[in-house]
């Protein structure tokens, strides 16, 4: 019997195991597909380029300087000097966190609207690896019933629109709400407000950063310290149930195996836990992006003469996510329609980091491409995936030529480009509607009565989460894992 097997080797079951081998404890982690890493993995996607891309993720901002400490990770993440590139027109806005001046008339307000949220992600993100506060000492300790009441209490809308006045600004503010979530900038729920606030609390300074050797080179990094602490890891294995006394079933090609463990840590999507106990179905979420991953013979030259297109490129680059846009965009996909002019987002990894190429690649001056589309919820997707894949795809690289002096089409080398809409990601990731985070995003403070729980737990004692469905999870933080690993240690 194990002490400890963890059901998926995404990158939070790697931190679980890592943390639970190092304190000297029996884990087993099995993952189903050939490697380790769930959508935080790089690969080489296309045979005729030697070009390793963060296929699924991209960047880096929520794993704690703790879990990169406590299990000493060799991982380099690079700051990028522009923030973001929005074209407007023929002109545009560059966000450059060297100069406070770059947004014109709203630099005012920018600064002081990003210095209230720092100062909420400076005092909010240590608690994240703590055991869940209730919500009136978070409130305590954020200190400031303003920032509380219009980041926790009233719809995101509210504070940008009074606080902002430009279209576009307000755009890029409200883009940070959407990020895999499918809401307006008024939705009751909050769920843009909770998807934002993770975007900008990571490290107590919300900054998003470049890993180095791209996503799979943060993976293998907690992989080999997990590994070297004892811990195994089993691939191509495909968990089938679990039962709460401990015991789980796998599949390894065609023999099925049975295995103990004193605690199971689930790295699946609440929803496949679910299903994995036996239980009644949970409600699936739903996911809202197409994910477009490209590579370049060169960059695009930009409508907007002015910006370098390394700079431009080098940072998020917005396209057409104006606050109008957004709005129009999430009406049409709510309609059912693939919205007409897709708001997306995109980034040039290699600019900020080329060891992601090969060399003669690199020779060649090729660049590659990410690229994040909104609202494109996976009920666009479902009736015939394929179809409604190459429709998004055409109108989103209209979307992106919208704002270039030349087609993308003619930038992209030759068979270099994939997309991969929510449908894909369930297919391939078992991410539950595709949604990225497991599910809607939760806020980082206790449900009444379960203050002092790790936000892992689970309807039986022995099975608790480790990944992003867990409270406090969602994106590549590891946070999840750490919390399930420490709620085990402090139960012994
Ligand atoms: C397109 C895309 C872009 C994103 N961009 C970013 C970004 O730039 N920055 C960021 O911070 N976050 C980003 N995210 C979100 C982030 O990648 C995820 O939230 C994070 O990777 C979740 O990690 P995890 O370990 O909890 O789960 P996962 O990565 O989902 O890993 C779960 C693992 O469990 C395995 N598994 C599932 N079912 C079984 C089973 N029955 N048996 C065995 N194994 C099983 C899966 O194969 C997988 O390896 C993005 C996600 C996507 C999809």
């Amino acid at each position: 019997m194990n002490d400890v097997v963890v059901v998926g080797g995404g990158h939070n079951g790697l931190v679980a195991a890592a943390y639970l081998a190092r304190a000297g404890l029996s884990v087993l982690v099995l993952e189903r597909r050939a490697e380790a890493g769930g959508a935080a993995v790089s690969f080489r996607a296309f045979d005729s380029v030697d070009v390793r891309l963060s296929r699924y993720s991209y960047l880096v901002s929520l794993l704690p300087r703790k879990i990169v400490k406590d299990l000493g990770l060799n991982v380099e993440l690079r700051r990028r000097r522009i923030s973001s590139y929005t074209p407007v027109g023929t002109g545009g806005l560059l966000v450059d966190t060297e100069d406070a001046t770059s947004l014109g008339a709203e630099s005012e307000a920018w600064q002081r609207f990003y210095a209230m949220t720092a100062s909420v992600a400076e005092r909010v993100f240590p608690t994240l690896t703590e055991p869940l506060p209730s919500k009136d000492s978070l409130r305590a300790l954020v200190d400031d019933d303003y920032a509380w009441s219009v980041l926790f209490e009233q719809p995101l809308s509210e504070v940008i629109e009074s606080t902002f006045t430009d279209d576009t600004v307000r755009g890029v503010v409200l883009t940070d709400a959407l990020i895999g979530t499918f809401a307006s900038a008024d939705d009751p729920l909050l769920r843009q407000n909770r998807c934002f606030l993770y975007h900008v609390i990571g490290n107590g300074t919300g900054d998003w950063d470049v890993p180095v050797g791209g996503m799979g080179a943060v993976t293998g990094e907690l992989a080999r310290v997990a590994v070297a602490a004892g811990a195994q890891i089993v691939t191509g294995a495909e968990v089938t149930s679990i039962d709460p006394s401990g015991e789980v079933t796998y599949r390894i090609g065609d023999e099925e195996r049975t295995v103990a463990g004193g605690h199971i840590l689930a790295n699946v999507s609440p929803h496949s836990l679910a299903v994995l106990l036996g239980g009644p179905p949970a409600a699936q979420p739903e996911g809202a992006q197409l994910k477009v991953n490209m590579v370049l013979r060169k960059l695009p030259r930009l409508k907007d003469g002015s910006v370098n297109p390394r700079d431009a490129f080098a940072g998020t680059f917005h396209i057409n996510e104006g606050y109008q846009q957004l709005a129009a965009a999430y009406a049409e996909a709510e309609s059912g329609r693939i919205p007409s002019l897709p708001p997306c987002e995109i980034y040039c990894h290699s600019l900020t980091d080329p060891s992601i190429l090969g060399p003669a690649e690199q020779a060649a001056g090729m660049q590659t491409l990410t690229l994040f589309g909104l609202h494109m919820p996976a009920r666009l997707f479902r009736a015939d995936n394929e179809t409604a894949r190459e429709e998004a795809l055409r109108a989103t690289l209209k979307s992106l030529n919208s704002v270039l002096d030349e087609s993308i089409e003619d930038c992209i080398v030759p068979g270099c480009i994939e997309a991969k809409t929510p449908v894909d990601l369930q297919k391939e990731l078992r991410l539950p509607g595709g949604h990225i985070f497991h599910g809607d995003l939760s806020w980082p403070y206790a449900d009444e009565g379960h203050e002092g729980t790790w936000g892992v737990e689970t309807a039986h004692e022995r099975v608790l989460l480790c990944g992003a469905g867990a409270r406090r999870g969602g994106g590549v933080s590891g946070i999840p894992g750490h919390n399930a690993a420490m709620k085990v240690l402090r139960s012994r």
